[in-house]
């Protein structure tokens, strides 16, 4: 059955990171404290090392490893928040990856970064690129899409609602401090959230 490589989606999540860096630390110089792009390179990198160290294979047991690595080495906001999409995501995801188990789990790790950040949609995080690609994953297991097209759509949908922050004014985390000056600047965690539903599009079996 096709379905989600966990092992591949946490690679490559890190590779995009890794390619991407820069990016997301000028990103979160303009609103933050520019430790974005670092951050998440610093547990991504971990991460790949705990699944080239360690045996989990399960997509679950690799999420939830994926979780505790980040939540252990990334001193930012980001790191509590992936942590509790991986954790919450590898809670649902157990042994089916269909796109079905895949929407839920999905949607799971988003409702994960909500209740522990508080952050609701237009507010300037990466809730505005995971919400709309869970919203798309959801539709697509409606339509009975396939698991390409399922993940062509959240990557689309992710990628849409990472321009959309733009303009907003950050109501959550550090850019908020700067209130209307945070206008006007791409959400770096929106980025590199965008960047997570590509690596799972690319990790599409
Ligand atoms: P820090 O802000 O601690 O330096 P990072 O720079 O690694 O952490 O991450 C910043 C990103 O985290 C922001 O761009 C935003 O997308 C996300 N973020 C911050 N606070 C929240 C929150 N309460 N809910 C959801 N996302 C948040
Ligand atoms: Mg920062």
């Amino acid at each position: 059955m096709p379905g989600l490589d966990a092992a591949a989606w946490v690679r490559t999540f890190a590779t995009l990171i890794d390619e991407h860096a820069e990016e997301l630390t000028a990103l979160d110089a303009a609103v933050g404290d520019a430790d974005h792009g670092t951050n998440m390179r610093r547990g991504m990198a971990a991460a790949v090392a705990a699944l080239d160290d360690c045996a989990a294979d399960s997509p679950a047991d690799i999420c939830k490893q994926t979780a505790m690595v980040l939540i252990r080495t990334i001193g930012g906001a980001s790191g509590p928040l992936y942590g509790t999409f991986f954790l919450r995501f590898a809670g649902v995801i157990e042994k089916g990856s269909d796109t079905a188990d895949f929407a839920r789990a999905f949607r799971a790790g988003l409702d994960g970064v909500i209740a522990r950040g508080k952050a609701e949609l237009g507010d300037k995080t990466m809730v505005d690129a995971l919400a709309p690609a869970a919203d798309a994953l959801d539709r697509s297991v409606t339509a009975a899409a396939s698991g390409a097209q399922a993940l062509d759509a959240a990557v689309v949908a992710a990628e849409s609602g990472r321009d959309a922050t733009t303009p907003l004014v950050a109501r959550k985390g550090r850019a908020s401090y700067l209130g209307e000056r945070s206008a006007g600047h791409q959400d770096p965690g929106a980025t590199s959230a965008a960047l997570l539903v590509r690596a799972a599009r690319e990790s599409w079996r």
